[in-house]
């Protein structure tokens, strides 16, 4: 019995993409749908090694290409695993957990380039076809199930008789128009030569028919002979001579296999012999995947044992602080029977885990030192990931990764290394210096930066929550301490400027104390500031927490209430310093107003809100009347 369903709502929007595309290259479904077949065949094969199925011989594991050209068929036959029809139903009738669920959140993306750029999967198969059917049988199952679909009215699935486990994909091509030939498709020689460009490493041979005209013995004739020809070279990429692989074939892979529709910034393709022999590609993603930075994301790479194919997501294969990379070892040396648990203590993987991890992190010194621009790249969608890879190691991972971080320099306007930033200092900088915010705009209106810059000292401009937390973990870079120029003291005077500076303090006491007493346990001390220049006042932390790490802690969901001890600076500079003075002099009960109005602001400028809004602006209203008059 066949019951009508309709396409879940995403794969509605996919499959109309597919159907009105007029991308030029819509060659691209035989790609998808061998890929298809080749991981239903990895499937199989590797449960006949680790289940000891001796039926299932590997020469029997073809794909088998089918053309009907009087039906305008084309077919894709696979002897894989197969599917129930729960799974079809799953698989083909929605997009779950496949590739093409990426798709879902692009939209700031051209529609029509993502078909050419990415895997799309099965339903690639309706740009070329009006009508599709999928007739499979799962490994196991006594009958299989026939899944029919012409896209616009949905899918219908029956049981049917299937001879043997596996899948066919019957193609009943669209009919041909002014702009598009589908005929092609129906071609020996256009299918091989797609086969070649698309899926020659898939490591089963994928076979066709073939028309070939031979000469017939002791005659001028020649005689049609159809051959049944193998039409890939089945050696996957990896293990092929690096000198024969064009930049195009590594792209054209790494999009095909991770599903991913932006070129990667870094291949790595290296070939080990020794204890343990191993060949891994490995690929640096140019942006992170949506589910990058939540828990849906899993790192890991694909492992394969001499050619064959056994696990998806070996994570261990990955440290943590470089889990964007994707890519595949193969190694002779590993048990096909490994599985997920015993990964961990196999020492094999072990020592392929370790030198992948060293060569990641050279090839990334490599690339900035080699190609800045697309190491900028780099970190602008991973560098988040170094640094946390510094905080959550606490610190003991900062030899390794701390020469891999960027900042903002303030003086230079553009991103520099620690190192960079260390070789620029004037000599008498004995400190790095560093200040936070939302932007880099923010920042740079800081009242607390002025003096510092004034002093000509190159100051590091952090807008990454995790960056405070990620310095205090490293604590200094080549023995220069990170300093926070919104926190404590800066120590930037001369003796002589010291010395005023207590000369004021001491003549300002009285104001200074009655400053602090009104604003009561809202700051921890008032001072005379020293890094003020043209602002009035601004507030600095006392040592430990920063405003930023504040902010930042209690945004947290299980709400730190960690607070930054306040301090309020004044600048003597500034007339309102006077305007003090002489309201201290003259007229103390208005010091309470001024000194609230005073810190309200410096909240302001530092990015927190003010206490009690309604008061404030009271207060500013009662100074303008009083102006007035
Ligand atoms: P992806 O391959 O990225 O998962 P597809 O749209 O190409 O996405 O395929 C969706 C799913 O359908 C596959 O993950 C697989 O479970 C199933 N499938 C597709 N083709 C076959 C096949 N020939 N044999 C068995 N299962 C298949
Ligand atoms: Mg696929």
């Amino acid at each position: 019995m066949a019951e009508k369903k309709q396409f879940q709502a995403e794969s509605q929007k996919l499959l109309d993409l597919m159907i009105h595309s007029i991308y030029t290259h819509k060659e691209i479904f035989i790609r998808e749908l061998v890929s298809n077949a080749s991981d239903a065949t990895d499937k199989l094969y590797y449960k006949a090694l680790t289940e000891n199925i001796s039926s299932i011989a590997r020469e029997d594991l073809s794909i088998d290409l089918m053309i009907d050209k009087e039906h305008r068929v084309l077919s894709i036959r696979d002897h894989g695993i197969g599917m129930t029809k729960e799974e079809l139903e799953l698989h083909l009738g929605t997009i779950a957990n496949s590739g093409s669920s990426a798709f879902k959140t692009e939209n700031e993306h051209d529609d029509i380039d993502i078909i050419g750029q990415f895997g799309v999967g099965f339903y690639s198969s309706f740009m070329v076809a009006k009508k599709v059917e999928v007739v499979t049988r799962k490994f196991g199952e006594e009958s299989g199930h026939i899944w029919v679909s012409e896209a616009i009215d949905g899918y219908e699935i029956s049981p049917c008789d299937v001879d043997n486990n596996g899948t066919v994909i019957r193609l009943y091509l669209k009919d041909n128009t002014d702009d598009d030939n589908y005929d092609e498709y129906l071609g020996e020689y256009a299918i091989q030569s797609l086969i070649k460009k698309y899926s020659d490493y898939v490591h089963y041979p994928i076979k066709m028919n073939m028309t070939t005209y031979q000469p017939i013995e002791g005659s001028e004739e020649t005689q049609e002979v159809i051959e049944n020809k193998t039409l890939n070279s089945m050696v996957p990429l990896w293990k092929r001579n690096k000198r024969d692989i064009s930049k195009e074939d590594y792209t054209e892979f790494y999009k095909d296999k991770f599903n991913d529709f932006n070129d990667p910034i870094h291949t790595i393709h290296t070939s080990v012999e020794g204890t343990v022999s191993y060949d891994s590609l490995l690929f640096i993603p140019s942006k992170p995947p949506m589910d990058y930075y939540s828990n849906d994301y899993e790192k890991g790479l694909q492992l394969y044992s001499r050619g064959v194919f056994i696990m998806d997501k070996a994570t261990d294969l990955l440290p943590e602080h470089f889990r964007f990379v994707k890519g595949l070892v193969d190694s002779q040396d590993l048990s096909l029977n490994i599985s997920r648990e015993l990964l961990q203590q196999d020492h094999q993987l072990k020592f392929i885990a370790d030198k992948i991890e060293k060569k990641i992190q050279s090839e990334l010194e490599k690339l900035l030192k080699n190609q800045r621009e697309e190491y900028e790249k780099f970190f602008e969608s991973f560098g988040l990931q170094l640094k946390f890879g510094i905080y959550h190691s606490y610190g003991m991972l900062k030899d390794k990764l701390q020469d891999l971080l960027l900042y903002y320099s303030s003086n230079q306007e553009k991103m520099l290394t620690l190192q960079e930033y260390v070789d620029a200092m004037p000599e008498n900088q004995t400190e790095i210096y560093f200040a936070s915010g939302e932007s880099y705009d923010k920042i740079n209106a800081l009242p607390q930066i002025e003096a510092i810059k004034d002093k000509g000292f190159d100051i590091l401009y952090l807008i990454d929550n995790v960056d405070e937390f990620c310095f205090q973990m490293m604590r200094d870079y080549k023995e220069k301490a990170f300093k926070n120029v919104a926190q404590g003291d800066l120590d930037l005077q001369s003796d002589e400027q010291k010395e005023e500076i207590e000369k004021q303090v001491e003549e300002n006491k009285g104001l200074l104390e009655l400053i602090k007493e009104s604003l009561q346990d809202k700051v921890v001390d008032v001072k005379i500031s020293t890094r003020l220049k043209t602002h009035p006042v601004c507030l600095v932390s006392s040592e430990g927490v920063s405003f930023e790490m504040e902010k930042v802690l209690s945004a947290m969901p299980d709400g730190n209430d960690v607070k930054a001890g306040r301090i309020l600076e004044i600048n003597p500079t500034h007339p309102i310093f006077e305007a003090m003075q002489k309201v201290f002099e003259m007229n103390q009960e208005k010091i309470n107003d001024y000194s609230s109005l005073l810190y309200d602001q410096a909240l302001l400028i530092e990015g927190f809100s003010v206490e009690n809004p309604v008061e404030f602006s009271n207060k500013i209203c009662q100074l303008m009347i009083d102006a007035s008059n």
